[in-house]
């Protein structure tokens, strides 16, 4: 007779084969049992036929890989303990000293604070394009560029580049293309298919799904989709020896979420283009930049990518540009001032938020399609839009 303690250690009960429910089960492990040391020694993880070590893969996270391959039309995913994270798993797996990345001018930023403060000192090297101007990306493809990041559309400004030109420029030349999907979030466009009928795709398509794909503003995670199994190969292991995990409840949370991703999408783009539109109409704001309105810089680029025929699709960010003629603290009264957008950074959740911006110190110069003034990044909730647009309204009172 076994002590209590071992037998509730080595319990025999095993449950019936077959559940089955709507949500995915939680499997939790830092270690993986091997029926034998044969199986310990043959066991492989690379191509997700077995589990090996909490860090290889659980059914959790390997349902969560499947699904948002699926999202995004890719073949293989990498999950990563951040968007972040993606970011840099993607230049730690792919570049070496000597080569050059190429980043659009108007990215999101702590990209470039990861290139600047930690590849370049392994001799990393990387320069800005504009992402408006192919001509510019062309001009600076050398024989050193290695990787080339697209965004759709610039996080804060919003102007939403021609994907497939730049795309073919960069591979025309032998260079990666690595896309922050996190904006189109599988939704608004397809990266791996951005010409239908006519082949053009990204490499590599990193999404925060700290955004779209949570959508509760309480998950941190990334993933690196592929559609090439040797591309894949080379960001898995580096993954594997970097160590990066993700936290089987966090996965089950983006899981839980999945079903829902589209919807929240377009009621989140409905509003938010009633409110762009209506923020057109006030004296206060000199531009509004959403990539659904005309006039908005890169808006046909974005028709013809994500709106082929009818509404088409954007996410729930909008900036507005504030008349240069009131102060930065009059600009950061008025967001103060605003009671349902709250302050903060990471959008895509149910609660509504706002950012002011400075430019100046953002982009080498001012950009040539953008009004002079104060950003101010909108992000939209799911509170109700006249709800939404009675704060905007009220707090305007401090520009008037
Ligand atoms: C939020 C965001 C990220 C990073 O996501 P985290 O999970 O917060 O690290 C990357 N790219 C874009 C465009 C984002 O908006």
């Amino acid at each position: 007779m076994k002590h209590p303690s071992t037998t509730l250690i080595h319990h025999p009960y095993e449950p019936p084969q077959g559940f089955a429910s709507p949500v995915a089960g939680v499997f939790k492990a830092s270690t993986v049992f091997f029926p034998s040391v044969a199986a310990m020694r043959s066991r492989q993880w690379k191509d997700k036929t077995a589990y090996t070590y909490g860090l290889h893969g659980t059914p959790t996270t390997y349902m969560l890989e499947e699904r948002l391959c699926t999202l995004e039309g890719g073949l293989q995913c990498v999950l990563t303990p951040s968007g972040l994270s993606a970011i840099a798993l993607v230049a730690l797996a792919l570049l070496q000293s000597g080569d050059e990345v190429l980043l659009p001018d108007n990215c999101y930023e702590p990209n470039k604070t990861l290139m600047e403060g930690e590849l370049l000192g392994w001799g990393v090297r990387h320069r800005f394009y504009n992402p408006m101007d192919p001509r510019d990306l062309q001009s600076k493809l050398s024989s050193a560029t290695r990787l080339v990041w697209l965004e759709a559309p610039g996080s804060v400004t919003l102007e939403f580049p021609d994907l497939a030109q730049l795309t073919r420029l960069c591979q025309q030349h032998g260079a990666l293309v690595a896309l922050d999907n996190t904006w189109g979030a599988g939704v608004a466009f397809t990266p791996f298919d951005l010409t239908p009928g006519q082949p053009c795709a990204v490499d590599i398509s990193i999404q925060a799904l700290t955004k779209y794909p949570s959508g509760g503003g309480d998950v941190l995670m990334g993933s690196v989709i592929t559609r090439d199994a040797d591309l894949h190969m080379r960001i898995k292991l580096c993954h594997m020896r970097l160590g990066l995990n993700v936290g089987a409840n966090d996965a089950e949370m983006v899981l839980r979420s999945l079903p829902s991703i589209a919807l929240r999408y377009r009621a989140q783009d409905q509003s938010t283009r009633a409110l762009a539109v209506w923020c057109q109409t006030q004296a206060a704001f000199v531009q509004v930049l959403h990539p659904a309105l005309t006039g908005s810089p890169g808006h046909a680029h974005w028709q013809r990518l994500c709106a082929p025929q009818g509404q088409g699709a954007a996410a729930c960010l909008f900036s507005v540009v504030i008349d240069p003629r009131f102060t930065q603290p009059q600009v950061d009264a008025f967001c103060d001032r605003l009671q349902l957008f709250r302050l903060g950074y990471s959008w895509a959740g149910p609660v509504s938020l706002v950012v002011p911006y400075n430019l100046d110190r953002m982009r080498g110069a001012w950009p040539a399609a953008i009004a002079r003034g104060t950003l101010v990044r909108f992000a939209v909730g799911l509170e109700a839009t006249e709800d939404l647009q009675a704060d905007i309204a009220q707090a305007l009172a401090v520009l008037a």
